[in-house]
């Protein structure tokens, strides 16, 4: 499947409008964006490098399995699991601890990750950034930790730490890059992105915002690029101001490339807009950008299909439609389009899976009060992240990694097989 438009897609028109910013709907519609190039499935193998090469799918908020050196790093809420690869074996924390219960931040297995589900395998160790301030006995150290956790669960570290929480990160080539908000002295939100190596040293700030209201939403690396979206508001407003219609406010949405070797931060040219419609998702993988329209008054996208497109990056070329998909098309990889799915009354979410000839090949739906991410991974597997809602009053989860035989798809028999399942505390 190239870059060619296929027939029943409208031309995006040129029309340079202000578009919304796509919207994250909590922990309930996770807007997975899981994309790899639809030209070449390009695997990277065993121990590549996370961001680059390697076969997973990293986007703007989830990269939850890593390619190791002969298997796969899981991970699940706060807990770093090890899998072998073989279907008949779960797999199992990397700490070797004896009668360790691995649910407290001595365990080396045990990170609090941030907003990013993300996690990056380089030479060996294990990298995530942490959630909460450290100043605990644990560590002694304040900030908030960027974890370097060997994978064979041996020792746990401090890298470095930032004075802010980062949101969205990346590493690409021993470098972290990252992305926080801190506020001006008019209370003004700032988001702003900045670099250090791995091993420590001096922090770069790379980009700052000009918006109102900044968020960046997406942060990672394609294609020896650091890939970032920002959206906000350009003209100075007061949320807290009664009269405001927030649906009257024009969203501002850019992009913007950083070359990891030459240091040259690009505005990148967003996409066409088609008339009266928004940009629901997109991702960037293997230099291309990915993304779907639906109406502006539409409330609820995922009950509705979409066009998918496809860009790339560098280039002033047309964009090309890959096809139109009834359910909301939240991840595609090398042949295939995941489109998530509800059932009439809303309560259900499930999975159907397409080709590129737009022919439904495989579904299935998952229990109530489930919702699900997927991480297309290489030739063999897909990796789903479940999380369930057991105890809607006390909001308690049960988290789980469960993965596809690919296939399995191709000929409607995958299963879902869990891996890993971690229990609310
Ligand atoms: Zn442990």
């Amino acid at each position: 499947m190239g870059m060619q438009g296929r027939s029943g897609c409208g031309n995006p028109s040129a029309h340079q409008t202000r578009r919304l910013a796509p919207v994250r709907f909590g922990w309930m519609l996770a807007v997975v964006v899981c994309l790899c190039s639809a030209c070449a499935c390009k695997t990277g193998g065993a121990g590549a490098q996370s961001g680059e090469a390697a076969f997973t799918c990293e986007n703007g908020y989830d990269n939850f399995v890593v390619p190791g050196d002969d298997g796969y790093y899981l991970l699940c809420q706060n807990l770093i699991s090890y899998w072998d690869g073989n279907l008949e074996h779960q797999a199992s924390p990397i700490c070797n601890r004896p009668h360790c219960a691995h649910d407290a931040l001595d365990c080396p297995a045990v990170v609090y990750v941030g907003i990013a589900n993300k996690m990056f395998y380089v030479d060996g160790s294990l990298y995530l950034f942490g959630m909460f301030p450290e100043s605990d006995s644990v560590t002694g150290s304040n900030g908030y930790p960027l974890w370097k956790v060997a994978a064979d669960g041996s020792t746990k570290e401090i890298a470095f730490s930032t004075k802010e929480m980062p949101c969205q990160y990346t590493i690409f080539q021993d470098v972290v890059y990252y992305e926080f908000r801190t506020e001006d002295e008019e209370g003004k939100n700032v988001c702003s992105v900045w670099k250090q190596p791995l091993s420590g040293g001096e922090e770069e700030k790379l980009w700052e915002t000009q918006l109102q209201e900044c968020g960046v939403h997406r942060l990672q690396s394609s294609g020896g690029v650091i890939y970032f979206e920002e959206s906000g508001i350009d003209r100075k407003v007061d949320l807290k101001d009664p009269s405001l219609v927030f649906e009257e406010l024009e969203v501002e949405e850019n992009a913007y490339t950083y070359d990891a070797a030459t240091g040259k931060l690009e505005s990148v040219p967003l996409v066409d807009e088609k008339e009266n419609k928004r940009i629901v998702m997109r991702n960037v993988y293997q230099g291309v950008q990915y993304y779907s329209y639906y109406q502006k008054e539409e409330e609820q996208p995922w009950k509705s299909g979409g066009e998918l497109w496809a860009k790339e990056l560098d280039e002033e070329g047309e964009a090309a439609c890959l096809g139109s998909y009834m359910p909301y098309a939240s991840t595609v990889d090398c042949a295939y389009i995941y489109a998530e799915w509800r059932t009439e009354d809303q309560k259900r979410i499930g999975l159907k899976v397409y080709d590129f000839a737009g022919d439904e090949i495989f579904e299935f739906l998952l229990d109530e009060d489930t919702w699900s991410e997927w991480i297309p991974a290489n030739e063999q597997y897909v990796f789903g992240y479940l999380e369930k809602l057991v105890d809607k009053e006390q909001g308690q989860v049960v988290h789980s990694i469960v993965v596809l035989q690919r296939d399995k798809i191709a000929d409607g028999t995958a299963q879902m097989i869990p891996l890993v399942t971690v229990e609310p505390n």
